[in-house]
């Protein structure tokens, strides 16, 4: 199997363990005689899957499975921007959103069509360029709702804001299962599991079951917390492949040394990088300005000289690195460092980084 240093910033690179175990899988599934592909999701061959996956996410999270639990849905974290309002807001009540970048300004667009939008803080006016400094929550409000890494911009949230007694919620689709984290400060946190946590198709809902109990009744079966709580995320036919590889994922995670040892490594790789790009401040212009809030997933940077750009990524290509080129909002390259991606990715672009940098 040929392996080129994926640096795509979802979906993104998978273990090869996962890549080789699930291979098999699709070939048979517990001595079942069938694919995981094939069986029913009421069957015992895919239930073992589901509940596993489920037990194992709380365990690798720090969670106690009395107080939280974990839904597996389909939609995206797109259709979490619509949902949860959905679930919480009515007109006359207010949730509270920090936005830090693109995906947090689509987050407040939806939830605007539920209830009362209050802008608990922003950076837009810095254009993103770093995380918003005074953060104003609303005693009363049903939720706060922040962006634990903002992707496109390359910023993250090293601590978690103190919201009094506002219920914490998070888009963490970026930065899931990527450092230790008191998973206990949120009341609901989500991501499409397509950067860090596996394939595109699953989303994972991690929520304290009190917080659970106070979404609304009133919205459509499919739409509503309730409905999948209830029925262990088994309502209708879940992403029964994505489940089974986000499972694979977690036994990976673990095999590795849990939150702590992967943490780690993600640490190693992102200096890596920064490092490389700071040594030469006349050739490479990091996007985020404030250097607390650089992402450790996605790292995202200009050239001074933007007519090189061309050859930057041509010259990766020869190297074998690709997925480089930044968002198009954001423009430059951006480097995505998920927990699958290899020490010896990170060790080879900084290199390359070097190597561009002196001609
Ligand atoms: C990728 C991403 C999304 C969108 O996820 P979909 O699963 O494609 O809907 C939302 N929020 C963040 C922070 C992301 O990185």
């Amino acid at each position: 199997m040929k392996r080129i240093y994926n640096f795509s910033a979802g979906p993104a690179v998978l273990p090869v363990e996962v890549l080789e175990e699930a291979s098999q899988g699709v070939r048979e599934i517990h001595d079942s005689g069938m694919s995981i592909l094939e069986v029913s999701h009421r069957g015992k061959d895919y239930e073992a899957v589901h509940f596993d996956a489920k037990e194992r996410l709380l365990r690798v999270l720090g969670l106690d499975v009395q107080e939280y639990t974990a839904l597996f849905l389909g939609g995206g974290a797109s259709l979490q921007f619509a949902m949860l309002p959905m679930n919480y807001l009515t007109s006359d009540t207010v949730a509270d959103y920090v936005v830090a970048g693109e995906w947090g300004v689509k987050a407040v667009k939806e939830a605007k069509r539920f209830g009362v939008v209050h802008i608990a803080g922003t950076s837009e006016g810095d254009r993103f360029a770093c995380l918003p400094t005074s953060l104003q929550f609303t005693p009363g409000a049903r939720y706060a709702h922040i962006t634990t890494n903002n992707t496109i911009e390359g910023t993250q949230v090293r601590d978690l804001p103190d919201t009094g007694d506002v219920p914490l919620v998070a888009d963490a689709s970026s930065d899931i299962l990527s450092r230790r984290l008191d998973h206990t400060r949120f009341s609901l946190f989500y991501a499409g599991a397509q950067k860090n946590a596996g394939p595109a198709g699953v989303t994972l809902v991690i929520a304290r079951k009190a917080f659970l109990a106070q979404a609304s009744d009133d919205v459509p079966a499919i739409l509503s917390y309730k409905t999948h709580e209830k029925s262990d995320s088994l309502y209708n036919t879940p992403p029964v492949f994505s489940i089974y590889v986000v499972g694979l994922v977690l036994k990976w995670i673990e095999a590795q040394g849990g939150l702590e040892a992967i943490e780690r490594r993600n640490e190693e790789k992102a200096s890596l990088i920064y490092d490389a790009l700071d040594a030469y401040p006349d050739v490479y212009e990091p996007t985020v300005r404030v250097r607390e809030d650089r992402s450790r997933m996605n790292i995202t940077f200009r050239l001074r000289d933007a007519s090189r750009e061309r050859a930057f990524l041509e010259g990766a290509q020869a190297r074998e690195m690709d997925g480089l080129k930044g968002h198009r909002s954001v423009g430059g390259f951006r480097a995505s460092l998920y927990n699958a991606f290899p020490m010896e990715g990170a060790c080879a672009l900084a290199e390359y980084l070097h190597d561009f940098a002196k001609r």
